[in-house]
């Protein structure tokens, strides 16, 4: 065994072999793989191991998509089976909604050339005479939907890194994992130890346990997971070819065809956690005793919907573990708070993802970045707040509702409140509609009554008139939005300015009281975040910053080395915010305070600290409204006083509160980007408007990747869209993000966010088009439907920046 190791992954699994594959691939061949049984014996071997390609996010459609298509590559690389079959996958929608989402995911297949697209009934029939098609709304069909063989594909991995030069070890667990004071690490087994700069968390069904061993806790929770096969089945082994597996997501099943039978697998609402306390040292290739009961429902809507199902005999009933995480996608990426581990723990469509999820987990430990916005996927979505509690009351709503749809905008109740600020019970009084922020409760709108609702649908929901009139208040009088969720950071000491500009890509505001907005550069010259530093003092400053993505910047703020005696310090738990705005809201806000507001005292992008209402609070003159307005942030404990007087000076102008779905909608009649969906690592400065906020004459983290992409022509352009206005109203619906756009039938580009502009009376939407420009006519696909689009060439509100700056 080898005694060093450029990285070592623990654990043998599909995922574990496929990131040593992938890293061999990228040119690393001194990598090992350490396995404490034989190969797949955690969740792997008793996969059903489905394969899909599609999915509601275009990345993880691009890495499924991805895997599918590395199956029979790997067989011919290694010579080692993967067990492809590919007989197609039938999608069933029975429900208007489920059209909608397949309509959509058809849509995007079309702009990113995959095969997904609808199909008859006839078609469908044909393809598959074993279903009933009664009161199918529309099916489609992917062509290389199947399946694989567990073993087959894991092992196909492990030849194809051995052949690279990696070694795997089995029978060789990992039983401590300790950093080293040069930052590398010593993974201790029974056979001896190795040095590595790299340990990757691959231990799935152990991935806590694994994590423990460096100190890490991971908001993971294993359940329990069941299928079944039938006997031979006459009408199958009749049928000649292969029969196409069916997806019928309202029916809560998956199927097909296994052997000369059927495979039948569920995902009950009555689910049953395992493990909770750990995950058992000596378990290995077991499963649970069958309980087919818990799932009877499932079957019975299978049964009804290919009767053949209801008269087969049952062969062989798989009951066995998988691991999930709260939001049951990957906890993925280096542990911001350590040097050199890796996490790639959670996963649960394995089989779907295992090709796309070793190359970007290569990529990253590789070229410290992935080619594809990882974001959803990045461990660092979560934090403390995740108990043990949260994750397990998410688990549950997750894998009880596996297959029903995710709608634009839906916020799921389970395991909240995580965490909420002093004027929570307040603003739930108040009527406040929550939705969960980096486990903040947050008010998305205001009902006029307490214990309101969202609905959830792709077409416009119950929020959508109230958050008008949030709207129209707040352009036209003035509105109070709570901005808690903001992250919030405080550098101080006397190279606090120098190791700000060898963070951010601007330059740092001079002054004292003067702001500054500035992107922060990728690895590869992307925008990895987008932020406001405002000097407080001549060696003070505030940050200002996505909330939800307050700890993957953590990796990128250690990356540049403090100066002694500078200190850098995350102030969000400890600092609330609101942001008041609107043409009333200087003199609303003036009532408070005897600081002067007027323009020529607090200018655009200034800031003071100033008494509002007896609170010390830091007045930043911006406003992602990009309406007039300050944004207020005072201490955690004087949030309550301060939101009592601003309600109260509110109250004479007609001045109420504002939830965060106003501000979307606010944000996007003025152009405005926000992190996650039109910034992040994929986009380029240039192609999101930032190009200029880029100060190549000083050195800033990154810079050689942006100077690199500043060279280059903006590969596609972030614009503005205005829908039709009777299209949208007909459709009942605007866009959201993710709708693809065409132009003279030929895929240009996407939507990144999209809103009703209330103040502007129009349907709008933020988007990436190439070959387009101002006043070229495209189509959105709305609901996966046509619907036509401008391009428009200054954003509706507040164009040249009057009222802003006014
Ligand atoms: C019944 C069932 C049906 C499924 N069907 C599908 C499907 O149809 N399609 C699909 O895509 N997915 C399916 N899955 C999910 C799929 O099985 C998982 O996503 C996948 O197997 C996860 O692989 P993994 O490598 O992350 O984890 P695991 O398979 O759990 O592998 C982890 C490995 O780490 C090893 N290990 C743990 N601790 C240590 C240590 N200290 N030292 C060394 N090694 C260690 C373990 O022994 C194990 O081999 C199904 C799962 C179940 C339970």
């Amino acid at each position: 065994m080898r005694r060093e190791a450029q990285a070592v992954v623990i654990g043998g699994g599909v995922i574990g072999c496929s990131i040593l594959y992938h890293l061999t691939k990228l040119g690393w061949s001194d990598v090992v793989l350490l396995e404490r049984d034989e190969l797949t014996s955690g969740s792997t071997w008793h996969a059903a191991a489905n394969i899909h390609g599609l999915h509601d996010s275009t990345n993880i459609s691009r890495i499924q998509h991805y895997t599918m298509t590395l199956y029979k590559e790997l067989e011919v690389e290694t010579g080692q089976s993967c067990g492809v079959f590919q007989p197609g996958s039938l999608y069933l929608a029975q429900t208007e909604e489920r059209e909608h989402q397949l309509k959509l995911q058809a849509a995007k297949a079309k702009l990113y050339g995959m095969n997904f697209y609808e199909i008859s009934l006839e078609e469908a029939k044909r393809l598959n005479p074993l279903v009933n098609y009664d009161g199918i709304r529309c099916v489609m069909y992917e062509p290389d939907g199947g399946n694989v063989d567990p073993s087959g594909v894991t092992n196909a991995y492990a030849v194809g890194a051995r052949q690279r030069g990696a070694e795997i070890h089995r029978f060789t667990p990992v039983t401590a994992t300790e950093q080293q004071t040069d930052g590398s690490w010593l993974v201790k087994t029974p056979k001896g130890d190795i040095r590595t700069p790299w340990v990757v968390n691959a231990a799935g069904l152990w991935g806590r346990e694994v994590a423990a061993l460096a100190g890490v806790e991971l908001p993971l929770q294993p359940t329990e997971h069941q299928y079944f096969v039938t006997e031979t089945m006459a009408d199958v082994a009749g049928h000649g070819t292969r029969l196409p597996s069916v997806s019928d997501r309202d029916g809560e099943y998956y199927l097909r065809q296994e052997g000369q039978g059927l495979l039948v697998g569920a995902y009950e609402k009555d689910m049953k956690f395992w493990a909770e306390e750990g995950t058992p040292l000596d378990f290995a290739h077991d499963l649970f005793p069958d309980d087919l009961e818990r799932i009877e429902d499932n079957m019975m809507n299978a049964i009804k919907r290919l009767p053949a199902v209801g008269e087969a005999g049952i062969k062989r009933v798989i009951n066995g573990p998988m691991i999930w995480s709260p939001d049951a996608n990957v906890l993925m990426g280096p542990v911001p708070e350590l040097e050199g581990y890796f996490c790639c723990n959670g996963i649960i469509p394995g089989f779907s993802q295992s090709g796309g999820m070793g190359l970007m987990a290569a990529q990253w430990i590789i070229e410290g970045e992935t080619q594809y916005d990882m974001f959803a996927w990045d461990m660092a979505r979560f934090d403390t707040w995740a108990t043990k509690e949260f994750t397990k009351a998410r688990v549950q709503d997750q894998y009880a509702h596996r297959f029903a749809i995710r709608f634009p905008n839906e916020e799921r109740s389970a395991g909240r409140p995580a965490r909420a600020r002093p004027i929570y019970a307040l603003q739930a009084e108040m009527g406040a509609v929550f939705g969960l922020n980096a486990g903040w409760e947050h008010p998305l709108w205001f009902a006029t009554a307490p214990g309101a609702k969202d609905t959830n649908g792709f077409t416009r929901q119950n929020w959508w008139e109230p958050v008008a009139a949030e709207c129209r208040m707040l352009r036209s009088r003035a509105g109070i939005i709570d901005i808690s969720n903001f992250a919030k950071y405080r550098c101080a000491g006397p190279d606090a300015e120098t190791w700000l500009n060898a963070v951010f890509a601007n330059t740092m505001p001079k002054a004292v009281g003067r702001s500054c907005l500035t992107p922060l550069i990728s690895k590869r010259g992307g925008i990895a975040g987008d932020f406001t530093v405002t000097r407080v003092a001549e060696d003070a400053f505030w940050i200002i910053g996505s909330g939800m993505a307050e700890r993957y910047h953590k990796r990128f703020f250690k990356a540049v080395p403090l100066p002694e005696g500078t200190t850098f310090q995350p102030r969000t738990e400890a600092i609330c915010g609101f942001n008041v705005a609107g043409p009333k809201s200087r003199e609303m806000l003036q009532r408070l305070t005897n600081t002067s507001l007027a323009t020529e005292d607090f200018p655009f992008m200034r800031s003071a600290m100033i008494d509002l209402a007896g609170v010390e609070v830091l007045a930043l003159r911006v406003s992602f409204t990009g309406d007039l307005g300050w944004e207020l942030h005072c201490k955690s404990e004087d949030q309550q006083r301060l939101y009592a007087a601003l309600l109260a000076a509110g109250e004479e102008f007609g001045a109420g509160p504002v939830g965060s779905r106003a501000l979307m909608s606010l944000r996007v009649e003025k152009g405005y980007g926000s992190w996650s969906r039109e910034y992040s690592p994929e986009y380029w400065p240039q192609e999101v408007g930032l190009g200029r906020l880029c100060k190549l004459q000083k050195e800033f983290l990154n810079k050689a990747a942006a100077e690199d992409v500043l060279k280059k022509p903006a590969r596609e352009q972030l614009v503005l869209l205005h829908l039709d206005e009777a299209e949208t109203a007909a459709s009942n619906a605007d866009a959201t993000g993710g709708e693809p756009i065409f132009k003279d039938g030929k895929g240009i580009g996407r939507v990144t966010s999209g809103a009703y502009g209330y103040s502007v009376g129009m349907s709008l939407a933020l988007g990436f088009v190439r070959d387009a420009g101002p006043g070229d006519e495209v189509e959105v696909m709305v609901l996966g439907r046509p619907h036509r689009a401008v391009i428009l060439d200054r954003p509706p509100f507040d164009p040249d920046g009057a009222i802003l700056r006014g």
